[in-house]
């Protein structure tokens, strides 16, 4: 529905020029009908906007829109109404025709630079993009329109270095609103940095990452893994704390890591601690099944069956439950019955998605930290609840 209404935004100035143009020209019985035919085709488009069928809409606007396209503005909101119809090259050639006329201003000149950009965009179009966003870098008053199309550009090309440079440019300008946009873009270096084997650079842009947005989770996940690579625990155990502690929505990823590196300190009492208070505040159930873990290791299986048991009742899940099977019946005393609902509960926690967009609702079953479906970043997160983490 945003869509709807950033449509009928651009289109109120066309239908009322529309609507004042004819006004303005013709004899008074004829203008008159026009008006009236106008402001008729207006509503019948509002009517299309508010019904959720902006297709019709656009149709209707078109047709108020086309008599009266000598104006600059008017022919601007055209071609952005092609765009929005799927007709890019005609929205491309409409803009680029605009450039042939005579006796335009800085400023029309970069408002039809910012629409031909949009429609390059759309077409897919990334290098004549780019070439046009850094002219119109050149244009006073459109540097910021244009960095933040070309930060959009970088991130589909996966060029991070320029990515970053044109960010902190935009933040240069008076927009520092990208601070964590850059933070993950530090933290793409960083993975590929990691692909390349190479931990120092790695460990360099997430470093970098910290110091733009100091309790940024996806770094401190990143460094927290790369120091459990180095067997540097302590270091390792640190960053997964910070995790728990600032983004309990993360807890899930950290529960394992985190023990492995406190089982290699030897530091069971500090495992038990922190497993006992992020199972308190946890939307789901990894730290407990932690609880539970180092509780059958240290007291035996009939105290770990006693306290998943009490906490499955305050707050039931399917792991929760698949657990206290495996606990309750080890696969050696297995039954056929209980062999079936352990079966069951495997094939549903295998198709259940792990992970939901907050954004999209696109549910992947592999933590994403740039969403593929919605393009946006840090809004994939772990799902709690019932057959959750
Ligand atoms: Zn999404």
């Amino acid at each position: 529905m945003i869509v709807e209404w950033m449509l009928l935004g651009l289109l109120v100035p066309v239908a009322a020029a529309s609507g004042y143009l004819a006004g303005r020209r013709g004899s008074d019985k004829s203008s008159g009908r026009r008006v009236t035919h106008l402001t008729s085709s207006y509503f019948r488009g509002l009517n299309y906007l508010l019904n959720e069928q902006p297709d019709k809409a656009i149709e209707v606007f078109l047709q108020i829109a086309e008599p009266d396209s000598d104006t600059l503005e008017t022919q601007l909101a055209l071609g952005n109404l092609f765009r929005r119809r799927g007709e890019v090259d005609r929205a491309i050639r409409l803009h680029q025709n605009l450039f042939t006329r005579p006796l335009l201003s800085a400023e029309q000149r970069g408002l039809a630079l910012v629409e031909l950009g949009e429609d390059y965009l759309r077409a897919g179009l990334l290098d004549r993009a780019e070439a046009l966003y850094k002219d119109l870098l050149q244009v006073e008053g459109q540097q910021q329109v244009a960095l933040r199309q070309l930060i959009e550009i970088y991130q589909r090309e996966q060029d991070w270095d320029s990515a970053i440079a044109a960010a902190e440019r935009l933040c240069e300008s008076g927009d520092c609103s990208n601070v964590e946009l850059i933070a993950q873009f530090r933290c793409e270096l960083a993975d590929l940095a990691l692909q390349d084997g190479d931990r120092e650079s790695a460990r360099g842009h997430l470093l970098g990452a910290l110091g733009d947005v100091p309790d940024f989770t996806r770094a401190r996940l990143q460094l927290g893994n790369i120091e459990l690579d180095q067997r540097n625990w302590r270091q390792a155990a640190k960053h997964f704390e910070k995790v728990a502690k600032q983004d309990p929505d993360y807890v899930s990823e950290i529960v394992h890591p985190l023990l492995k590196a406190l089982h290699e300190l030897g530091d069971r009492r500090r495992a038990h601690r922190l497993m006992r208070e992020l199972s308190q505040r946890e939307r789901g159930s990894a730290s407990l099944l932690g609880l539970v873990d180092l509780t059958e290791q240290d007291e035996g299986r009939l105290a770990a069956v006693q306290l998943l048991a009490e906490r499955l009742h305050e707050r039931p899940s399917v792991r929760g439950v698949r657990r206290l099977l495996d606990l309750s019946f080890p696969p050696a005393e297995d039954r056929e019955s209980v062999a079936l609902v352990r079966d069951i509960l495997d094939k549903l926690l295998e198709k259940e998605p792990t992970y939901r967009c907050g954004r999209c609702g696109f549910r992947p079953r592999a933590l994403y930290w740039h969403c593929p479906s919605c393009r946006n970043w840090g809004t994939v997160k772990p799902i709690h609840g019932l057959v959750g983490d």
